[in-house]
This record gives C-alpha cells, sequence and structure tokens, in this order.
C-alpha cells in the first residue's frame, strides 16, 4: 500500500478536527508538516504578543503530536517544505483551505497539493454560495436566520427558540451607572511554561539582531495555546461568564475592558476551537436554564452570524476588495497611531483603547469600531493601512477578517457593499456606552473651541466632507440634514482645517 501522503498543517489550523478524516482532514495516519517561516514575522511589524502567540501555539501543537510531525523553522515557507520533503521533491502533500488568498494561491501554485476543505467554519463555500446566488443583497440577518435554521441552532421546530430571531433590542445597555467594573467572574487566563519561555528568549534575540521588529508592549501570554486551555477558557466563559454577554455587549469601562466578552477570538482564529463546539455550548446552557436567551442569542449572532459571515464575504468579494477607496481616503496614519503611543494622546477614550491595544492586542467590538476605526474614519486615513495595522495590531488579526471588517464594516471603503451606512458617531455615543469622558479634558456635547471632542468635531466634519453621498442614502440623510442647522459649522471647519493633521487629538 502506498505511504499516506504528507499534511502540511498552518499555523491558523492548530485544533484537531484539522486533522480528522470525519471532518474532511487528511488520512488518520498521514505524517505532518509544520513550517514556521520567519519572513511571516520579519515582513510587517506586528505586535509584539501576537507574534508569541502564534509561535507558542504552533509549537505546542508539534509538543503534542511529537513523532507525527516534521517541524521546520525556515526562512520561508518554500525553504520550510523543501526542508521537510526534500529539496524538489515532487511529493505529494494536502492541505486544508488555507485562510488567507495568499496561501491559497502559494499551495495550489505546488504541483501535487490537494486542497482539503477548509476546517474550521461551520457553512462550505459551496452552500454559501448557493445562498448567496441570483443576486440576492447580502444582509447579515437573512444569512443569520439561513444559518441557523440549516445547523438547528437554537431551534424550536421550524421557529427561533423563544419566538424571536433576533434580541438585540434586551441588548446593548450602557454600562451599569457608578459601577468602575460590571464584577462579572475573571475570564480564563494560562499560566506560561518552558514553551513560552523559549518562544520569548527567541523573539528578544531575533528583534536585537534586527531580523524582526515588533510594536506593543510584551507581558505574559493572554490567551489560550493550546486546545486544552482553549475548552479551559470556553467553559469558563459559558458557565460564569454568557449570562451578563448580551446585555453589556456595547459598553466600555476603562477600568474592566473585557466586560463579559468572551475573549475567544484569538483560540477561534488558530483553529485551537470550532464554532460548532461554541455554539453549541452556549445553547446548552440556555436549554439547561443557566444563561438567559438574549446573551445567547447575542453570542451565537457573533459566531454563527458574524463571524461565518465575514469569512464568506471575503472570498465572495475578490482580491479587489482589499483596495476598494469609496471615499477617497488617503492620509497616512499618523506616527503616534502606528507606534501605539497612548500617552501621547489627550482624548481619554482614544488613549486608553490605544493603552488597551498597546498592552494586550485585545480590545472589544465597540472600541475598535467606534473609537479606533472612527478616529480612522473622521480623519481620512488611507483604509488600505488602516487594515494593515489592525491586522498587525490584533491578537486575532488575519487577512480573511480584516479585510470585510475594516475596508466594509469600519471604513466603508467598499461604498456600502457590507453595510449601508458608515459607523461613526459623536461623543454623545461614547458618552452614553462608557465612563470614559467623565475624567476627559475635553467635552462629549462640544463642537468648538478649547475642549470640542475631536469625535463630535469629527463627526460633523465627515458628514460635512461626505455630504452628497450621504444626503443620498436614506440611513444618513437625517444626519447631513442636521448639518443645516448648525450655527458654527464654519468655525469648526476652520477649527479642523488649522489643526495639525499629524498631532494626536
Ligand atoms: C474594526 C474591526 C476589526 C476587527 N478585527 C477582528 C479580527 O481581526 N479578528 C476577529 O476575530 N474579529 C475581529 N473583529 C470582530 C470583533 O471585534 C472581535 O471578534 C471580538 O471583539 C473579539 O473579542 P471576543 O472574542 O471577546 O468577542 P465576543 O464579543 O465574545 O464575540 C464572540 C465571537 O464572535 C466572533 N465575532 C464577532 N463579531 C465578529 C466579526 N465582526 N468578525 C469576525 N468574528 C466576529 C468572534 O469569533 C468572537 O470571539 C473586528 C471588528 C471590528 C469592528
Ligand atoms: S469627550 Fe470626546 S474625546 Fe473625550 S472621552 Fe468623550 S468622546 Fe472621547
Amino acid at each position: 500500500m502506498a505511504a499516506p501522503r504528507p499534511h502540511w498543517l498552518f499555523g491558523d489550523q492548530l485544533g484537531p478536527h484539522f486533522l480528522d478524516p470525519r471532518h474532511g482532514g487528511p488520512d488518520a495516519d498521514a505524517p505532518v508538516v509544520m513550517v514556521e517561516a520567519r519572513s511571516v514575522l520579519a515582513r510587517r511589524r506586528f505586535h509584539r504578543v501576537k507574534a508569541h502567540l502564534v509561535l507558542s501555539a504552533m509549537r505546542h501543537r508539534a509538543a503534542e503530536l511529537g513523532d507525527r510531525v516534521t517541524y521546520v523553522r525556515a526562512g520561508t515557507y518554500a525553504e520550510g517544505l523543501a526542508k521537510a520533503l526534500g529539496r524538489g521533491s515532487t511529493r505529494e502533500l494536502t492541505v486544508c483551505h488555507p485562510t488567507s488568498r495568499a496561501a491559497l494561491e502559494f499551495v495550489r501554485a505546488r504541483p501535487g497539493v490537494e486542497v482539503l476543505p477548509a476546517g474550521g467554519f461551520l457553512v462550505p463555500h459551496d452552500d454559501f454560495a448557493r445562498w448567496a446566488g441570483g443576486g440576492r443583497t447580502l444582509r447579515l440577518e437573512d444569512f443569520y436566520r439561513w444559518v441557523r435554521a440549516r445547523h438547528e441552532l437554537l431551534m424550536d421546530g421550524d421557529e427561533p427558540a423563544g419566538g424571536r430571531w433576533n434580541l438585540d433590542h434586551d441588548n446593548r445597555e450602557p454600562p451599569p451607572r457608578g459601577r468602575d467594573t460590571l464584577g462579572a467572574p475573571e475570564p480564563w487566563r494560562p499560566a506560561e511554561d518552558d514553551i513560552d519561555a523559549e518562544v520569548r528568549h527567541d523573539l528578544d534575540r531575533w528583534e536585537r539582531d534586527g531580523q524582526v521588529s515588533f510594536v506593543g508592549r510584551d507581558g505574559p501570554r493572554l490567551f489560550p495555546a493550546t486546545r486544552r486551555e482553549a475548552l479551559s477558557a470556553l467553559r469558563r466563559f459559558v458557565t460564569y461568564r454568557l449570562g451578563d454577554f448580551g446585555r453589556y455587549e456595547d459598553a466600555m469601562l476603562a477600568a474592566d475592558p473585557v466586560l463579559s466578552h468572551s475573549l475567544l477570538s484569538a483560540p477561534l482564529n488558530l483553529g485551537l476551537l470550532h464554532p460548532a463546539e461554541c455554539v453549541e455550548r452556549a445553547e446548552a446552557a440556555y436549554r439547561a436554564g443557566e444563561a438567559p436567551l438574549n446573551s445567547v442569542e447575542g453570542f451565537v449572532r457573533q459566531i454563527a452570524g458574524w463571524r461565518e459571515y465575514v469569512w464568506q464575504l471575503y472570498w465572495h468579494f475578490g482580491e479587489d476588495y482589499r483596495h476598494r477607496n469609496a471615499l477617497r481616503h488617503r492620509a497616512p496614519l499618523p506616527g503616534w497611531f502606528l507606534d501605539l503611543d497612548a500617552d501621547a494622546v489627550t482624548a481619554n477614550c482614544l488613549s486608553t483603547v490605544l493603552a488597551q491595544v498597546r498592552d494586550t492586542g485585545w480590545t472589544h467590538h465597540i472600541p475598535r469600531l467606534m473609537v479606533l476605526g472612527s478616529r480612522a474614519l473622521q480623519d481620512g486615513w488611507d483604509p488600505a493601512a488602516v487594515t494593515d495595522w489592525f491586522h498587525r495590531c490584533f491578537v486575532d488579526g488575519y487577512d480573511w477578517v480584516m479585510l470585510p471588517n475594516v475596508v466594509g464594516m469600519s471604513q466603508y471603503a467598499d461604498g456600502g457593499r457590507m453595510t449601508t451606512k458608515p459607523y461613526t458617531s459623536g461623543g454623545a455615543y461614547i458618552h452614553r456606552m462608557s465612563d470614559l469622558c467623565g475624567p476627559c479634558a475635553y467635552r462629549p456635547t462640544d463642537r468648538t473651541g478649547e475642549r470640542a471632542c475631536p469625535y463630535t468635531a469629527g463627526y460633523w466634519a465627515f458628514l460635512h466632507r461626505h455630504r452628497d453621498r450621504l444626503a443620498a442614502n436614506h440611513r444618513t440623510a437625517r444626519a447631513v440634514h442636521g448639518l443645516d442647522r448648525l450655527k458654527d459649522l464654519g468655525e469648526l471647519l476652520a477649527e479642523r482645517d488649522r489643526r495639525d493633521g499629524d498631532a494626536p487629538p
């Protein structure tokens, strides 16, 4: 009998399902090849904690696989494969569908490679193509309901559990008044081991040698690097923290950046968890009366809705999508933002969130969208550079997840293919949803003058700049009409023109 073909495992395919023939993986006894390619880290300035997490997770997986894996450290993927398989080798390989276009092109260009189905998602590409066919409008809500029904998630027969598909109305409350923290049980956190020590040592050495350069601060690893750790994190979230997830999903508290969020994006995107097990466990908690429906529906929506939708849109929108710039925003990212220099920033919301990114490589979705992304949108930063920044600085950032979230959702650079309106707001929204404005040197209500809030002034200036386009959109037309009632618009625009665009707000 012919020896089984080796299977190449990428660094975001680390869970057991990627090697399980029942999930479309390779033959059960296929030898495994893993390549730690230095070029990936050398090409761009990643966050230090992200580099640590990915290398730690890959090396932990290799240690688990023992003799089954050939783990190669090399300059590039091509060199790594040559080392693992023999130079000039034409041996046939299998690989699960990679998560980026660049990686897919690379594997397809190699002779003898069979690309197996993507292992880390609920919906196969073909099923999505059938759903999206016929020129239908792609709406998250329709897609999400289709996934729920098809995968029998939170369903009572043909009806959604509790009679409603969408419980957003019960969610998204401001943080409780007068409280610094939600007081939720602490999220799961790992203890580092010898593999982490080795990774830290290597990263220090490569940085000293000038081979790589990082942004952000190093610190103890905060996210799971093994399947076991990922399961512990999932268990702790579902058992102790899911209950308040929905209610405070959009709130921000300076002293409690995590609130009731799951912190599961990193292990999900490393492939350590499968989305099905996350939503099934959340549903089981609801069925057992241990978590309320609004939280469970909110969580299922994030994973079975948003995450799947974003993954499919990445492939559906095509390669061109990354270059979209419908608003013609061309300003470069300022140095303080590139360097995560939170201390240089006066605006309390931005300084607080930038410090969270600098220190942990993570913030939840509202700081990403309404503080970081909104600053970039209001100041007209180049969307491709903003996408690159998010990709490099976030522990859960990968090409597939960044493009729709940043180009589409956050920067409206696709002109409305993904969302029906740009997501940005004045300081009033941040004030309502957080405790960040109280200690700030600016006032969320002030549009002009010394204490003008950069988000409030930036919001009106953004509407003014794109007045024609936004007036023609029924979701933003009313806001644009509001411009005509502003008596101080001229002053506001003059103040914005006078400011140094590169200076931190
Ligand atoms: C500008 C911007 C950039 C983002 N970049 C990323 C990114 O690089 N990687 C990433 O995984 N998510 C990204 N998101 C989505 C979301 O912010 C993060 O998934 C979430 O904050 C991660 O924290 P959590 O695991 O505690 O999430 P929770 O709030 O607990 O949500 C549960 C899970 O839902 C999934 N999810 C929810 N929304 C999305 C979404 N829009 N896209 C993909 N998955 C989603 C994630 O897997 C997440 O773990 C981005 C959102 C915005 C607005
Ligand atoms: S006043 Fe404006 S800049 Fe200050 S925290 Fe509030 S929204 Fe941010």
